[in-house]
């Protein structure tokens, strides 16, 4: 199958967070497996292309039709991670990809509707054959709509996966009209408008109306995002759309999160290691990062998050957390930056409270390597989620020997057993209450596995370093979905 894959992210590239993550995982597993498969991404400032191997001008000059006017673009290739990148240089006047981040920016929605035009004029020129366009979040959305409405193109299935609900990308129906859509055409029920703001279009319900196939990124994410708690104001859509929706559960890129191979790491161990080598090797980079950061390595369980400090991570639960685990004599590690100023403010603040204090770390930045060394450090990963669409961390932990403990929501529920409740799955601690009170207890009863029963914890690390958390499974689930799609007449 020839599968073409439209992203705003790809690891390690341009990367925000779990998505980009999926997408190299996803598409080197489909490539191993015999797929022509591609991905095409904005070529953003950032990207230094002397990182990639052999990369070369595929397309010099092509133009995309935008308010009136025709724009300038380029079209770059390299081979990389195992996959085919396709990156669209745009030569706009208003600098789309040139804002040094990939998203935060006033005109977030405008840009992605410029790229996905642009995208379509890149995929009429080449006029092959696709087997699956394959789309992902409110960013590409719109090119199930140009697909099929502006542009004929040889495409005999479009797959829609929906990583998060929460961001739909809103904008007015001038701005369709501005890449050649007739913007009020669309602002129809039964078409983009949103479901909230009667005048405005809603990018991510394009991509719902117009796509062949949806693929929620956990099965309980599936059954969420149709429910009023879950679908962000989409759910009655997704509810209408409910035959072509499905729920997959997210992988880890096993080249990316290797412990075996991890150059980040002082001390290396795999799957296959006997417990001790795994508990020496961690025991190693907690010693390493106790001595960079000021830490105590013998005030332990060590327990922390690697995250994005959003409203969807549960920042007061993170909060509360910090506050509670020096007085039950373990550490804290906090790797996360915040977008937004208030709760960033509110962090800063907890972050002058605990200075010098050496049971808490608070490092507020993006930081890949000291991400892989906090994961291996790490007795146990703590991700109160209000709702997880899949989440990466706890199976990333899992690989690394960090525990999770985590709410029980979404993609969480999917991959997460309580080690008192579970019978053979086993592999982590799970809670449900919001509450500074319910983190209390679920911290406590894991902490008590922890110092009490030695060989059980051991054995608890050992198999959640042995599970199969790759995107081996998960694409073949791809592939069989993909297949019924082009087996049945669109
Ligand atoms: P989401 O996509 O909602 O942010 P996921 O759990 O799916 O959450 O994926 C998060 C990914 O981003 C993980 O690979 C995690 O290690 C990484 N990550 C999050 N915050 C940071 C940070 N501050 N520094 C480095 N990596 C981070």
């Amino acid at each position: 199958m020839r599968i073409v894959h439209i992203s705003a992210e790809f690891a390690p590239l341009a990367k925000a967070g779990g998505m980009g993550e999926v997408l190299v995982g996803l598409c080197r597993e489909l490539t191993q497996l015999g797929h022509e498969t591609e991905i095409i991404l904005p070529k953003y400032d950032f990207i230094d292309l002397k990182t990639l191997n052999q990369v070369k001008l595929e397309l010099a000059d092509f133009k995309c039709w935008e308010s009136g006017q025709l724009h300038a673009n380029a079209m770059w290739y390299a081979e990389t991670e195992g996959c085919r990148l396709h990156l669209l240089e745009a030569r706009h006047p208003a600098g789309y990809f040139h804002r040094g981040k990939i998203y935060g920016c006033e005109d977030d929605t405008r840009r992605f509707i410029y790229f996905c035009r642009a995208v379509l004029e890149y995929l009429k020129l080449g006029n092959r054959e696709i087997d699956i366009l394959h789309l992902h979040d409110w960013h590409t959305a719109l090119c199930a709509v140009l697909a099929r409405d502006l542009f004929q193109l040889p495409i005999k299935a479009i797959v829609l996966t929906l990583h998060n609900m929460e961001y739909q990308g809103h904008c007015a129906s001038w701005d369709l009209d501005a890449i050649g859509l007739n913007g009020q055409k669309y602002l129809h029920k039964d078409k983009m408008q949103d479901p909230r703001f009667s005048e405005a279009i809603n990018l991510l319900k394009g991509g719902l109306v117009y796509a062949d196939a949806l693929v929620a990124v956990s099965p309980t994410y599936a059954r969420e995002i149709v429910t009023p708690e879950g679908g962000f104001y989409l759910d009655q859509t997704l509810r209408k759309m409910k035959s072509k929706l499905t729920g997959i559960l997210n992988g880890i890129d096993h080249h990316l999160w290797n412990p075996a191979a991890d150059p980040c790491l002082a001390a290396h161990f795999s799957e296959k290691s006997p417990i001790g080598t795994i508990l020496t090797s961690k025991q190693k980079m907690r010693e390493s990062l106790a001595k960079q950061w000021g830490l105590d390595p013998n005030k332990r369980p060590w327990v922390g998050a690697i995250t994005r400090l959003v409203n969807q991570k549960g920042p007061e639960l993170l909060e509360a957390a910090i506050e509670q685990v020096p007085a039950m004599g373990a550490t804290f590690l906090l790797l996360g930056a915040s977008p937004n100023p208030k709760i960033q403010k509110h962090f800063d603040a907890l972050k002058k409270k605990f200075h010098g204090n050496a049971q808490v770390l608070l490092q507020f930045e993006y930081n890949e390597r000291l991400a892989h060394q906090l994961y291996s450090a790490l007795d146990f990963i703590l991700i109160p989620s209000t709702f997880e669409p899949c989440g990466l961390t706890q199976m990333i932990g899992m690989r690394y020997g960090a525990i999770p403990i985590a709410r029980a929501t979404g993609g969480l529920k999917d991959t997460v057993f309580d080690a008192e409740t579970s019978e053979k799955k086993r592999n982590g601690f799970l809670f449900s209450e919001m509450s500074p009170r319910a983190i209390h207890d679920v911290m406590k009863r894991a902490f008590a596995h922890f110092h009490k029963d030695g060989p059980a914890f051991e054995a608890l690390i050992q198999h959640a370093v042995q599970l199969d958390c790759s995107w081996k499974a998960p694409s073949q689930h791809y592939v069989q979905l993909y297949r019924r799609l082009i087996a049945k007449p669109i």
